[in-house]
């Protein structure tokens, strides 16, 4: 029984304990039984609360405790009753209560604080203590009353949602888009996630605080009002995804993909904006449509060539049997001034006519070239004092050449050909004063570089530039320049033939060329020249000029498809005193030949179902020692390239002159 109670009657009825036994006084007996039945009822009461509650003295005796108290605790009332937390729990925990049962003695007032609890099945549980004091009438304290609640199972959700919570939030973090979460109405950010503050270069903190316009390009179509209309789209219910262009906290403009929805995002409706980087899908986009812009254009400069080269080569069977009739003739009237005078103009047309074709041969690439192992520094150096005497006077040419700068291998005629092109461009593009800067110097060209520019091998490179201050060009202009017959000068001061030639010529020597200009800018021309990896050739002499003298001795096996050619050139030789038997083709020859012995076998190069190669291969079995040369209007590579003959001794160009072939032919019989 609770003593305080005990005390409390002893004190109305001046008696020892009397319950139970039958009084002298009926009114004191009923009160006494008024008393015992309240008693109850609030110790009924206290019992019927679900929480533990307790009743502890200023020392920390427990007074009194309800069954939930003893039943949470796992000992029965009488266990609990008259005993402190120190007989009923951990000392850590006893320590912890009795804190703050001090502390509420010296504060007075209600005391509310989370705590463990070690429940009855030996755990430690989560627990809210709520205590107060309990004061007498005279407002001195009896003692304290406490009720708890456990909330470990409160906790334990807390917990799960926290770390759910936080799970998500480290996908929000470090999924690889740049996310974005804004109000459904005003299209305010609200939040962004790790990877936005990343990509943009902005802290959260920052982050938290901009607008749409401070992370777009700003200008139209990527400004403000243009995200808001697709925001607007998307709050109406429409997924949203375009390419955008964001701008970084440095100002730096990059490409987006963005995708937005709408979502229920706990109680309210928001956006939710995902960024992705795509920079590099971009820079690659723009990259093949660049090279694939050089290819189509490479092409379409490759199939004009082959035309032109075509052309040419016809052109020049044609005029082969011109010149040299033109100067058999000028022989025989040699005494006639009159008819000297007129096939000197036709002579002289002739030759233009010829010069004309070798450009397109060059273009077309069908020009043969004499590679030779040479520095293009002596080249130029030797060559400038031509280009000076070429280019006006008001025009100041600039040397800047590299030293020591490695061979490459190349036609020195035609490297002459490419610096005169392009220096009389760049005079032209002149209009009173300016400087033609030539330079050369040893590059680099790397893989990336080779990736952006259609057929380039990286490596390295002799770069010969020609640059000049006139002015410069315009991109459309740029884009057709290499085309044959593009010319934006007025007519007769233009042929649009000076670059479709320098562009037929480096591509025949595996080099490729750049030009860079810009309006009222001038304008640079690069040439990237493979390396020879050796050191140039030593020049032989030029051979001398032979005049046709009829003095000819052996006999020569002509083999020519083309009839004028054919005529022609055995008109020449038979003048000149040789025997010649004619041949239309290889078959013929071979069938004229029999036991005939000949010294020369000449013949075209390229002839229907025998090449002139394989046919002198055959006739050399019988005849050991057999002399030849080729003849042809343009060389193909293959053949030359695969060494079948020598093409300084063994071979003519078209067009050549009466005097050109007799001196080969006397060279070969000599
Ligand atoms: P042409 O000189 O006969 O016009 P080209 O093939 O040499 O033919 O040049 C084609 C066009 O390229 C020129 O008409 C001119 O418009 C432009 N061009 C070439 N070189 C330059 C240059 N250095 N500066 C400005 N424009 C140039
Ligand atoms: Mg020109």
């Amino acid at each position: 029984m609770d003593p305080d109670w005990q005390q409390q009657r002893d004190a109305v009825i001046g008696l020892g304990s009397m319950s139970g036994r039958k009084s002298f006084f009926p009114e004191l007996q009923h009160k006494i039984e008024e008393l015992e039945e309240n008693r109850e009822l609030l110790a009924n009461v206290i019992d019927s609360i679900p929480n533990p509650v307790f009743h502890k003295n200023l020392d920390g005796v427990y007074l009194n405790c309800n069954a939930a108290f003893a039943r949470y605790l796992g000992f029965s009332k009488e266990e609990i009753i008259g005993r402190t937390a120190y007989d009923l729990a951990p000392r850590e925990l006893a320590d912890t209560y009795r804190r703050a049962d001090l502390e509420l003695l010296a504060l007075g007032g209600t005391q509310v604080y989370e705590a463990a609890l070690r429940h009855g099945d030996g755990t430690l549980h989560d627990v809210v203590f709520y205590k107060s004091l309990i004061l007498r009438a005279n407002g001195t304290v009896r003692g304290l009353v406490g009720v708890i609640l456990d909330i470990t199972e409160l906790k334990r959700a807390e917990k799960a949602l926290r770390e759910s919570e936080e799970r998500f939030r480290a996908i929000f973090d470090l999924i690889g888009d740049a996310v974005f979460i804004h109000d459904l109405e005003s299209g305010a950010i609200l939040e962004v996630n790790q990877t936005m503050c990343d990509l943009f270069g902005y802290s959260r903190e920052e982050a938290s605080r901009l607008d749409v316009e401070a992370i777009s390009a700003g200008e139209p179509p990527y400004s403000q009002a243009e995200a808001m209309a697709w925001m607007r789209r998307a709050a109406a219910g429409e997924p949203q995804v375009f390419e955008w262009l964001g701008k970084r906290k440095n100002g730096e403009l990059f490409w987006l993909e963005i995708n937005i929805r709408r979502a229920m995002l706990g109680a309210a409706e928001r956006l939710i904006v995902a960024g992705r980087d795509i920079s590099d899908r971009k820079q690659a986009e723009a990259e093949k449509k660049i090279l694939s812009e050089q290819l189509s254009q490479a092409q379409k400069i490759e199939s004009v060539g082959r035309l032109a080269g075509g052309i040419a080569h016809d052109f020049n069977n044609l005029l082969t049997p011109i010149i040299v009739y033109v100067q058999l003739l000028m022989r025989d009237l040699s005494d006639n001034e009159r008819a000297s005078s007129r096939l000197g103009q036709i002579m002289l047309a002739a030759s233009r006519a010829k010069e004309l074709t070798q450009q397109l041969l060059s273009f077309g690439r069908k020009q043969r070239l004499t590679m030779r192992v040479l520095d293009l520094n002596t080249v130029i150096a030797d060559f400038s004092g031509i280009l000076r005497r070429t280019i006006r006077e008001s025009v100041e040419i600039s040397l800047h050449l590299a030293p020591e700068l490695p061979s490459i291998r190349a036609d020195r005629t035609q490297v002459e050909q490419i610096l005169m092109n392009l220096a009389i461009n760049a005079q032209d593009a002149i209009e009173k004063n300016g400087t033609i800067t030539i330079e050369t110097a040893m590059v680099m060209l790397d893989e990336g570089y080779a990736r952006h520019h259609a057929g380039i091998v990286s490596g390295w490179h002799a770069m010969l530039s020609v640059t000049d201050t006139g002015h410069g060009m315009t991109p459309e202009t740029q884009e057709k320049i290499f085309e044959p017959f593009f010319t934006t000068k007025e007519s007769g001061l233009g042929t649009g033939l000076g670059l479709a030639t320098v562009y037929g010529l480096v591509k025949q020597h595996n080099g490729s060329i750049w030009v860079y200009s810009e309006p009222g800018r001038g304008t640079v021309f690069k040439i990237y020249f493979p390396l020879a990896g050796r050191a140039p050739d030593q020049e032989s002499a030029p051979v001398p000029g032979v005049l046709a003298t009829g003095q000819g001795r052996g006999v020569i096996l002509l083999a020519e498809d083309n009839e004028m050619v054919r005529d022609m050139a055995s008109e020449l030789l038979k003048e000149d005193g040789y025997a010649v038997l004619v041949a239309e083709s290889p078959e013929v020859a071979l069938k004229l030949t029999g036991e005939q012995h000949i010294d020369l076998l000449l013949s075209d190069v390229v002839m229907p179902r025998m090449s002139g190669p394989e046919l002198y291969a055959r006739l050399a079995v019988a005849q050991p020692g057999l002399r030849v040369l080729y003849m042809s209007g343009y060389t193909d590579n293959v053949i030359v390239n695969h060494g079948l003959f020598d093409e300084e001794r063994n071979f003519i160009q078209k067009p050549f002159s009466a005097d050109a072939l007799l001196a080969k032919v006397r060279e070969l019989l000599s």
